[in-house]
């Protein structure tokens, strides 16, 4: 298997998942999903890399000790799971001049900026 072809089911299975995986989690995935397939943890972790300085997916940090990737680019916010850790997106409309307010305030130029809300997931509530 090619590395652009490795690289396509890394993205691929990412765009899939709505979770955000970990690069952990998004591994176990495509084992399970392509058990014949010659992709290692490492592959995984190298390709997330290329796949985020390119600006094709992001990296999010700060839900939890390891980073989450998401496949959407545009913006929004997360919600996470204190039980389970899956991540889900919130669309960011109902405060979308949420970095007008901010830049007035502060006087800063804000190129980025994370909003997580912590919960229980539906499927957790039901346990
Ligand atoms: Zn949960
Ligand atoms: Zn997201």
């Amino acid at each position: 298997m090619n590395y652009s072809r490795q690289r396509e089911i890394i993205y691929d299975t990412l765009a899939r998942n709505a979770v955000h995986p970990t690069a952990d989690k998004l591994y176990e995935i495509i084992k399970k999903e392509n058990p014949n397939s010659n992709i290692g943890i490492a592959t995984v972790y190298r390709n997330l890399k290329v796949l985020s300085e390119t600006g094709q997916i992001k990296r999010i940090s700060g839900l939890e000790e390891s980073e989450h990737f998401d496949h959407n680019t545009h913006t929004h916010y997360h919600v996470i799971c204190k039980k389970c850790g899956k991540v889900y997106d919130v669309d960011s409309n109902f405060a979308s001049n949420i970095i007008n307010e901010a830049e007035k305030q502060t006087g800063y130029i804000i190129d980025s900026y994370d909003i997580v809300f912590r919960g229980i997931c539906d499927c957790c509530q039901k346990k």
